[in-house]
């Protein structure tokens, strides 16, 4: 079964770790999600290509319960649609993106958890062609020592 990344060009693909495609400015520094053509900071257009950390942490998040007018098709309706989380999420120290998340329950969501980036099946087209879609998932915190 073939598979597509959507939207195209927002997460690295196919990838057994993918990444958010984001852009850094080579002037500033500031790093943006998506790319942008220009440093929204201090207006350069001196934007790079920069992969972006696969773990952040979660600072806001509310769940999307009703099916969201979106600027693209989905292929969801109101018939279809399940509700899902959306979160803002911090990823290092270097970006906050919004992301929908895996988890959709509000109750097993905290401030500060540590989320891990996620490719999850999102429909089938009617071809058979797998939509794939980027989304952040709760993850355990990586080299964690036992505390003695
Ligand atoms: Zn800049």
């Amino acid at each position: 079964m073939s598979q597509v990344a959507f939207p195209p060009g927002v997460f690295t693909w196919p990838a057994d770790e993918p990444q958010l495609i984001g852009s850094r400015c080579a002037a500033c520094g500031a790093v943006t999600f998506p790319i942008k053509p220009s440093c929204p900071r201090c207006g350069r257009p001196d934007m790079e290509e920069r992969l972006l950390p696969r773990r952040g942490t979660l600072v806001a998040w509310t769940t999307q319960s009703f099916l969201p007018k979106e600027p693209y098709a989905s292929g969801e309706t109101d018939q279809t649609f399940v509700p899902y989380g959306v979160g803002l999420v911090q990823l290092g120290d270097v970006v906050r993106v919004e992301a929908r998340l895996t988890e959709s329950d509000p109750g097993k969501l905290t401030f500060g958890m540590d989320l891990e980036l996620a490719v999850v099946p999102f429909r089938v087209e009617d071809d058979g062609t797998e939509v794939l879609i980027f989304a952040f998932a709760p993850s355990l915190p990586e080299d964690i020592e036992p505390s003695a």
